[in-house]
């Protein structure tokens, strides 16, 4: 058999594109993508010919390694792109404790991590069995739908430029055509030298910590704003802040701007009613 060449990024991204960044076998829609050869099969002809492969979950990818599907078959997949409502997950890191390192500042035991004007933008909250759960809500400028992830699930991710989700599960890198990014990424850090390493913080801020501890970094940005939160500190709006420890805080950075923020406006709208077969609308008021 002959070495097959890793797949290069430029094929991963069409790959991923064309689906809609989530799995098209019909009703799945999971956003953590493998990359499957079928047409013609790997074993017989190594390639990364794009027209012959398919982005797929890992689930089914393991399906179609047995020879679940058609060559038709995934052939007509790839031509369904997943719309952004069905791509959905649940994002799998859950644990009892979480260090959250938002735009290079560390933020322990702080439910509410950044809140710009009221919106909630990187937020905890401990379920009935003790695990923190994440949320984050992008803002944008723009009327357009944006990344939505409600207590560890993944509600909504819009149209992304490109979303990179390895299939371990463990990192998001979400970019936007107008600039608005989002970056997560989830470790394990064993102790207090490893977090110094890793975040590039002074000795002696984290001796409340319990090591092994799971890291949350979150970065982003706002597209047409000069808000950034990147590994590099914090900007927006002539704050910044670099490796700060912000503990047991109610809200970390609350930033007020008076902006108002457009993200998401059709999504909250569809939550409110659903049509029904006969095309009849069933709205539910109050929500
Ligand atoms: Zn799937």
């Amino acid at each position: 058999m002959a070495k097959r060449t890793s797949i290069p990024k430029k094929v991963k991204e069409i790959l991923r594109t064309e689906v809609g960044f989530g799995c098209p076998v019909r009703d799945c829609g999971n956003p953590y993508l493998e990359y499957h050869h079928f047409d013609p099969p790997v074993h017989i002809t190594p390639h990364n010919n794009p027209d012959g492969m398919i982005a797929l979950c890992a689930q089914h990818h393991k399906k179609a390694d047995g020879s679940a599907y058609t060559n038709e078959q995934l052939h007509a997949f790839k031509k369904n792109k997943v719309h952004s409502k069905s791509v959905q997950g649940n994002l799998d890191w859950l644990r009892r404790d979480l260090l959250s390192v938002v735009g290079g500042n560390l933020f322990y035991e702080t439910p509410i991590a950044v809140q710009i004007d009221g919106h909630n933008v990187v937020s905890f909250k401990r379920d009935s069995e003790g695990y923190q759960r994440l949320s984050v809500c992008m803002l944008s400028l723009l009327p357009e739908e944006r990344i939505i992830i409600e207590e560890n699930s993944w509600e909504n991710i819009g149209e992304p430029l490109d979303l990179r989700t390895p299939p371990q599960g463990k990192e998001l890198e979400a970019t936007y055509n107008n600039g608005d990014y989002l970056y997560l990424k989830f470790s394990e850090v064993i102790n207090e030298i490893d977090l110094q390493v890793k975040f590039n913080i002074s000795p002696n801020v984290s001796t409340e910590f319990k090591f092994p501890i799971t890291v949350v970094e979150i970065n982003f940005a706002i597209g047409g704003t000069n808000i950034s939160f990147s590994s590099e500190g914090i900007q927006a709006f002539g704050v910044s802040a670099k490796q700060s420890v912000i503990s047991h805080c109610g809200v970390g950075f609350c930033l007020n701007y008076g902006i108002e923020w457009k993200q998401n406006p059709k999504w909250k709208l569809e939550k409110r009613y659903e049509v029904r077969p006969g095309n009849i609308i069933k709205v539910a008021f109050g929500k």
